[in-house]
């Protein structure tokens, strides 16, 4: 297979041309970019010529990191209660989702997020929706998947014992359960393996539609990763596997992957493994992200330390000895804190040349923290779209942490400027790129804000580095695989439009995986 593609503004990544006329892709890999000149004379005489229907080619998206596997089980299993702009329009959705699909045993929901809500701003409670559903279990996860409502059945069925995170009052279990409480929510939910396989599919479907061609899955629920393995595996084997996909196991899995010397880079082009996916601490608008001073909204909470210091140090230490990288997730400046140290004791104790570790979100990291980082060439895999979400001026990042801390969460600018290597994720909220270049681009404040190449370059080049398949994918030169996306737009030139940009097409390892033309 030879092709030269041209006839659409293609932007690189690659700083020695950043913009190009034409690519010649030869089997699954560009052979050659440049002027068209250029490019055709070097071309065979069997050269197929296509001249693109669109206005941009980029490498396609690299997500950093998602839940991919569940994002497509949470479209096929869980309503999505995203849009209810009320708690009791919450629980009308709910009533009509539950009939609409018929299925027996539990009722799930996600993507409620009640700083939205204009009635009442409190997480939904046990005997609200007892009141709702009586009899069957109900479950349904706040928009960051850090804290699940759920009712009277639903506790009968969860085991919370010596977990903590199930909040209490007078005695009783309010149905209110954030972090390690939340994970017992989805550990008592259970998927079979044709449901697993359903709902990679679906996921793999979405990657297309976004443009997305690489995608990090992290790991959240403990016991979970073999069938995870597994339905990637067997996707793979009918080619259906149609993104290259990373995939990071949680800490109960360290042990086996060690004995089995499984190191990071594991696999081949389309599944490889990408190490131990660990927590500090939680999320912002569960108030459990780990901060040095209290929140705004809650003056004696600080939040939640997930790891005593000497276990977290002892996790990180055993994977990097043993080849595997690390992505902990830290958000509040607290668990950055903890985190950072960690890296830096494991650093003046003699690092593993080979492999480079990761902070996901380091949303209020500060400068100090930043700088650190950077002199340990960690990687700072962020996502733009919560800025959208929650980041602007009146939103939850400002009731929890108050207007003067606003401004210093998230500064991707910040960040790129002082040479930290950035990679960009959605983490599914939503699951697409373009909503967050754009929240990148358009962001409130200007540590934050950056040029439509830069933003766009992190969640290309910069998701590849942070697994180490730079070589392979992230730019558009040669001898990597042909993986691209085509937008109806220029991003460069209509920078406050990005998110309402569409992907006309997307392209993996020369193949066209995804075409809008082609949908009906
Ligand atoms: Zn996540």
């Amino acid at each position: 297979m030879e092709k030269i593609i041209h006839g659409a503004k293609i932007y690189t990544m690659d700083p020695a041309t950043p913009r190009v006329e034409a690519v010649r892709i030869v089997n699954r890999r560009v052979e050659s970019a440049g002027t068209l000149e250029e490019v055709t004379g070097t071309a065979s005489e069997k050269a197929e010529i296509v001249e693109l229907d669109g206005e941009s080619l980029l490498p396609g998206f690299v997500d950093a990191h998602v839940h991919f596997l569940d994002l497509g089980l949470d479209d096929l299993y869980w309503l999505d209660l995203s849009a209810a702009a009320s708690k009791e329009e919450l629980f009308q959705r709910l009533e009509e989702g539950a009939k609409r699909t018929g299925r027996e045993g539990w009722v799930l929901g996600t993507g409620w997020d009640e700083s939205k809500w204009e009635d009442d701003g409190s997480f939904p409670d046990r005997y609200e929706l007892d009141r709702v559903f009586p009899d069957r279990p109900v479950a349904l996860g706040r928009v960051d998947m850090h804290t699940f409502s759920v009712n009277s059945p639903a506790l009968e069925l969860i085991d919370l014992k010596g977990v903590r995170g199930a909040k209490k009052r007078g005695g009783a279990y309010t149905g209110v359960l954030t972090e390690d409480a939340s994970l017992e929510v989805r550990k008592a939910v259970n998927y079979g393996r044709d449901e697993l396989k359903r709902g990679l599919r679906r996921a793999v479907e979405a990657a297309g539609e976004k443009g997305v061609t690489s995608i990090h899955q992290m790991a959240v629920q403990p016991g979970r990763f073999e069938g995870y393995l597994r339905t990637y595996q067997a996707l793979l084997r009918n080619e259906e596997l149609r993104v290259r996909s990373c995939l990071y196991f949680t800490e109960d899995y360290l042990d086996s992957a060690i004995h089995l010397g499984l190191e990071s880079g594991f696999g081949g082009d389309r599944l490889t493994l990408g190490g131990l996916k660990l927590f500090s601490d939680g999320s912002i608008g569960s108030r459990s992200a780990l901060l040095k001073e209290p929140y705004a909204d809650c003056e004696d909470e600080y939040g939640m330390q997930i790891h005593p210091h000497g276990e977290l140090l002892d996790l990180i230490k055993r994977a990097d000895e043993n080849g595997l990288q690390v992505a902990v997730h830290a958000i509040g400046d607290g668990a950055i804190e903890e985190v950072v140290s960690c890296f830096e004791e494991l650093e003046a104790a003699g690092r593993n040349p080979r492999v480079s570790h990761r902070i996901e979100h380091a949303v209020m990291a500060t400068d100090e923290q930043a700088r650190r980082m950077g002199d340990l060439g960690l990687v700072i895999s962020a996502q733009p779209n919560f800025t959208g979400n929650w980041g602007l001026p009146g939103d939850m990042y400002e009731e929890r942490l108050g207007s003067d801390r606003l401004p210093t969460l998230n500064r991707f600018e910040f960040f790129r400027r002082s040479g930290l290597k950035l990679a960009f994720g959605s983490d599914g909220m939503p699951f697409g790129p373009l909503y967050g270049v754009h929240w990148a681009v358009n962001a409130p404040f200007e540590s934050a804000r950056m040029e439509p190449y830069e933003a766009v370059k992190a969640y290309t080049l910069g998701g590849a580095k942070a697994a180490g398949t730079e070589d392979e994918v992230g730019s558009i030169e040669p001898g990597k695989y042909a993986d691209f996306v085509l937008l109806d737009r220029d991003p460069m030139e209509e920078p406050e439009k990005i998110k309402d940009m569409d992907v006309k097409a997307t392209v993996l390892g020369g193949e066209t995986v995804y075409s809008q033309d082609k949908k009906s």
